[in-house]
């Protein structure tokens, strides 16, 4: 059976995208230059804001992330800075290009995981989604990855355009030594919200009844085959509890710009609960994502309600997952 990740007070998350650069251009790419900017973090600012977050957060775990994070000259050294301040892990999320030769200049005591993207099993979906080449250099950056002994993770996004192949990642990740496979939902946002008229099935989310009756079953599939599999149950069913992590969950979403968002879906718009000006970090006047998550609504998430086409569908948090152990 799944068990529920819930959230935890003690267990905090810092996204700290490190620039919004990025080599590729995903058809449901989330970043939104216009509301996360276009500048590269300089290292000393990285330093002093992970500092910021770590003395907020003792022991949270981070992510960095762009746009493509590997894109940075200096991300070995943000990935040192992180072990000095104390996080308790450090995850790169790549687009598997890796570039400025980092997986030379970071060790596997250093880097905890490097997760992955691909949005297919093979190049023909994937590509289509992702860019021409992505899925080869994807799997080839794993392979480089594992072979220095790294650990590594994947992140699949469910939409219209690749459902059909979600079952069939249990064998390449297998083959390919992957440990942990992150299912996500497809999130309105950035290059995905514009797609307005929903014409492109790369960002287009698959309704209720077809996630309910594949997706889990995907997942069941994919941990038989030996791999950790999360993903997020989306729909509640009636009566079921509903829990905002806005509320009780210590989540950082940063950008370069310096707004720092506690909920993802929040993220198109400037309704950040925090920012950074300069190297301090404060809390926003006026209405922001705060005010939202104290709404009861009937559909649940209320970022859902506001700008997700989910309906009248009772829909739980993003941030609330599934987890099944491989085997
Ligand atoms: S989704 Fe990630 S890899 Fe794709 S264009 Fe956006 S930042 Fe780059
Ligand atoms: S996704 Fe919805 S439920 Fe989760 S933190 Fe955001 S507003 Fe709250």
């Amino acid at each position: 059976m799944p068990s529920t990740v819930q959230f935890s007070k003690a267990a905090a998350n810092v996204f700290l995208h490190v620039l919004t650069r990025c080599n590729l251009r995903c058809r449901h790419c989330y970043i939104n230059p216009e509301q996360h900017g276009r500048r590269r973090l300089p290292l000393a600012r990285i330093e002093r804001w992970l500092e910021i977050l770590a003395l907020r957060s003792p022991g949270a775990n981070l992510v960095l992330l762009g746009g493509e994070p590997t894109l940075h000259p200096e991300l070995p050294q943000a990935v040192r800075a992180a072990r000095r301040l104390g996080y308790a892990s450090v995850t790169v999320d790549t687009n598997g290009y890796l570039f400025h030769d980092i997986l030379a200049r970071v060790t596997p005591a250093e880097v905890d995981v490097f997760s992955f993207s691909l949005d297919g099993a093979t190049a023909a979906v994937n590509d289509r989604v992702r860019g021409e080449g992505s899925y080869a250099a994807c799997v080839d950056g794993i392979r480089r990855a594992r072979a220095k002994g790294f650990r590594t993770s994947l992140i699949f996004t469910v939409s219209r355009a690749n459902i059909d192949e979600l079952e069939r990642m249990g064998a390449l990740l297998t083959g390919l030594g992957v440990g942990r496979l992150f299912i996500q939902v497809l999130g309105l946002r950035g290059q995905a919200a514009a797609d307005a008229a929903g014409s492109d099935p790369a960002t287009l989310r698959v309704p209720r009844a077809e996630w309910q009756a594949r997706v889990p079953a995907a997942a069941r599939a994919i941990a038989a085959a030996g791999v950790h599999v999360v993903y997020p149950r989306v729909f509640l069913d009636s009566g079921e509890p509903f829990e905002c992590a806005g509320r009780v969950a210590d989540n950082f979403f940063v950008f370069p710009n310096g707004r720092v968002y506690r909920c993802p879906l929040c993220e198109d718009f400037p309704v950040h609960g925090l920012e950074f000006r300069g190297d301090r970090l404060v809390e926003t006047a006026g209405l922001n994502e705060c005010d939202f998550f104290r709404l009861n609504v009937a559909e649940g998430c209320v970022m859902n309600a506001l700008v997700q086409p989910f309906g009248t569908e009772r829909v739980g948090c993003c941030l609330l997952k599934q987890e099944l152990p491989p085997g």
